[in-house]
């Protein structure tokens, strides 16, 4: 569900992952099933037999309806690092006391444009059963694509002019695809709670919209950007950086820094100075090639005035090598003496 696209690899179908059946620590479900699964410890946890794995719409139906609630609902699209986690662990307590957290691992195709990455997306779900395992996930919903797409959809969600915007501009038709499989995921696992990373602070902001405009019953948490001790922020796609990429990448998050150290001069002195870290960047080897820099209003994700005063987001999007990567930061611009 999140951002960040590169070339390469279009054009493969499948989901993340294939094969059925129970694996070492996880549990399948067959659907219609009348009763809990051996060794299911009720509505808070998962014990030792780790999650209930359900690949169809029928199987996590059989799995919903004999979990407690509150249903917290982590939306991923798999290959499970820290910043998933983050977000599981902020579910489960979320889920206290009675409730469960459920996982859905789907690369959604419908997010993916021409030439970016659909089929060579990291596709690990034996690793990410045994990350939900170890974080007390309940269960875990791994479609295949047919089972979420069983034909082209030709009625999906618009996600009006903010939608439009920087990832939008970059990524024509993304947060289509983002919010029509959100929307999709809300039906078929009936969660009361859904979490979501500030990593994806446009998705985060366009789903809280769609929930509010669409009055969708279910509140949507946030976790903040979990980061890799020099700063990168974890993503999946961070496994496609080269060494040398990687510290060309560095440059995002310093640029972030950056700027919001210079939050005190104004909205022109914080572009300035992470304007000025990834203008370095851009001339190291290997070089960063920068989509975009925005300062922007956190509702409008429109560029902030000269003068502008409050809470903004500091968006940067480049590309390290063949890898795009997107980091932000809150930034709050007071009144400058
Ligand atoms: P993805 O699997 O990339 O679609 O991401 C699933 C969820 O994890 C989204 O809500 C992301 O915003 C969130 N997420 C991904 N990376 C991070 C991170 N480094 N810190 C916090 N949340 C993250």
């Amino acid at each position: 569900m999140s951002t960040g696209a590169d070339a390469a690899g279009a054009g493969s179908t499948g989901s993340g992952s294939t094969g059925t059946g129970t694996r070492a620590g996880t549990r399948a479900v067959s659907a219609g099933a009348g009763r809990p699964a051996a060794g299911h410890t009720g509505a808070s946890g998962t014990g030792a037999a780790g999650p209930l794995l359900a690949r169809t719409r029928a199987e996590l139906e059989a799995v919903r309806d004999r979990l407690g609630r509150p249903v917290v609902l982590v939306p991923t699209m798999g290959a499970l690092h820290q910043g998933h986690r983050a977000l599981l662990r902020r579910a489960r307590e979320m889920s206290m006391p009675n409730g469960c957290v459920v996982v859905s691992v789907f690369v959604n195709p419908l997010q993916f444009g021409a030439g970016e990455d659909f089929g060579r997306y990291p596709r690990a779900l034996e690793r990410d059963l045994a990350a939900c395992a170890e974080e007390g996930v309940a269960a875990v919903f791994a479609p295949s694509r047919e089972e979420i797409y069983p034909e082209e959809p030709l009625v999906t969600v618009d996600p009006g002019p903010v939608g439009r915007l920087l990832e939008g501009s970059s990524r024509p038709g993304f947060f289509c695809g983002v919010l029509t499989v959100v929307l999709k995921l809300f039906h078929i696992a009936t969660p009361d709670v859904a979490v979501f990373g500030q990593k994806d602070a446009q998705q985060l902001a366009l789903v809280r919209r769609m929930t509010a405009d669409l009055d969708l019953d279910v509140h949507i948490a946030a976790v903040p950007i979990v980061r890799d001790p020099d700063g990168l922020a974890v993503s999946s796609r961070n496994v496609y950086l080269s060494p040398e990429d990687r510290s060309t990448a560095l440059a995002l998050s310093r640029a972030l820094q950056a700027g919001a150290g210079a939050a005190g001069s104004g909205p022109v002195g914080v572009l300035a100075a992470a304007g000025a870290v990834l203008d370095n960047a851009a001339a190291a080897d290997p070089p960063l090639a920068l989509d975009y820099l925005a300062l922007v209003d956190p509702v409008t994700f429109t560029a902030v005035g000269d003068r502008y005063e409050g809470p903004a987001l500091l968006l940067v999007a480049a590309r390290a090598g063949a890898t795009r990567l997107i980091d932000n930061a809150r930034v709050t611009l007071a009144g400058r003496p």
